[in-house]
């Protein structure tokens, strides 16, 4: 019998790194908080896996592409390494709001298919995101989850966790 693990999910944009109205298409375009390595390292020490589920849906409008999506989540990847930190998994979904896909937020499918693939219990793990559709995709499947805000930032919203 597998034990399930437990994993924090967190949205991208607007949680890891600075949002933009015209997207993320870049590494150029990427700006990371700060707090971020510190706050996944004390997840991971507790236990928690770290995976990113994130909307880009500036791929399938063609303003980016899957090779340049990698390479920004090399680059989250690479300055986590950096600080000891680290994401277990990204996952995105490509598709416009339009095509009606299975994956996009607040449609839970990233969310059931890391939890398949990652043996994850949904019910003891935790989605951040700064968007009410990460909120609705996380407890659509039993997951708990926590929105930030300007007053409830990632550093709060892991603390919250932590002390959970
Ligand atoms: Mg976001
Ligand atoms: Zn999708």
């Amino acid at each position: 019998m597998n034990k399930l693990r437990k994993a924090v999910f967190f949205d991208r944009d607007g949680v890891i790194n600075k949002n933009r109205p015209d997207y993320v298409k870049t590494v150029e375009e990427l700006e990371i908080f700060p707090y971020v390595a510190k706050s996944i390292k004390q997840l991971k020490k507790q236990g928690y896996l770290v995976v990113v589920i994130t909307n880009q849906s500036a791929i399938n409008r063609g303003l980016t592409d899957d090779d340049k999506v990698s390479e920004i989540h090399q680059t989250i990847q690479k300055h986590l390494l950096k600080h000891s930190s680290g994401i277990d998994a990204f996952y995105y979904c490509p598709h416009r709001p339009d095509e009606n896909c299975v994956c996009r937020k607040p449609k839970p499918g990233l969310l059931l298919k890391a939890s398949q693939e990652l043996e994850i219990d949904l019910k003891s793990s935790w989605m951040i995101g700064d968007n009410e559709s990460d909120i609705q995709a996380a407890e659509s499947v039993g997951c708990k989850a926590l929105k930030i805000r300007e007053n409830f930032q990632l550093k709060h919203a892991v603390q919250s966790i932590l002390n959970s």
